[in-house]
């Protein structure tokens, strides 16, 4: 006889994705002993994103996860698979009074359309992640292009990984500079 029971059959927890739930992943550096679930290609991607994901919450982690994919499943929520957990921190607002509001939004009981809502979140991430982008940058308005290049040089030049012996943290923090300067040429000047 074989020792172990098969364990229940899952899905993989990146949105969308139909790739059984193969693989565990620990959701934080202080939460190791509770998991998501992956596929193949996508706990290879979470494990090349842990460096980034560190010092990040339960919440923002999540958060990240849902970014790029929140459009096409709007209803989509990590962990719901697998029974009820402790509540999740909402520092986005993704969450907050969503099972209200859509009860009394919808009232026939069916899943999804909840439009407004969610384009209301997404303007708000959106808005969030410029003032957060601003503050990397450390710049104040009116923005420009000259001026805003002009500091992400300056940046890239202090953070460069290259500069601090390759140190991790400049690594991670030229990352966020990058991210920032997208943010900020996508926001102002598209
Ligand atoms: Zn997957």
């Amino acid at each position: 006889m074989a020792g172990e029971a098969l364990p229940p059959s899952r899905l993989c927890d990146h949105p969308g994705c139909e790739g059984g739930g193969d693989f565990r992943a620990p959701r934080s550096r202080l939460e190791l002993d509770r998991y998501y679930w992956f596929c193949l290609e996508h706990v290879r991607a979470y494990n090349l994103a842990w460096n980034y994901y560190a010092g990040m919450n339960e919440g923002e982690i999540e958060a990240e996860i849902r970014r790029d994919t929140v459009w096409q499943r709007p209803t989509w929520k990590l962990g719901e698979r697998h029974g009820p957990g402790p509540p999740i921190r909402d520092h986005f607002g993704f969450y907050t009074g969503t099972a209200q509001e859509r009860a009394g939004r919808r009232g026939n009981g069916q899943a999804g359309g909840h439009a407004n809502g969610h384009a209301k979140d997404a303007a708000a991430r959106a808005a969030s992640a410029r003032d957060q982008a601003m503050a990397v940058f450390d710049l104040e308005p009116p923005l420009t292009p000259v001026r805003l290049k002009a500091r992400y040089k300056t940046l890239v030049k202090q953070h460069h990984p290259d500069a601090h012996g390759g140190d991790k943290a400049a690594e991670e923090k030229l990352k966020i500079i990058n991210q920032a300067y997208a943010t900020l040429k996508a926001s102002y000047f598209n």
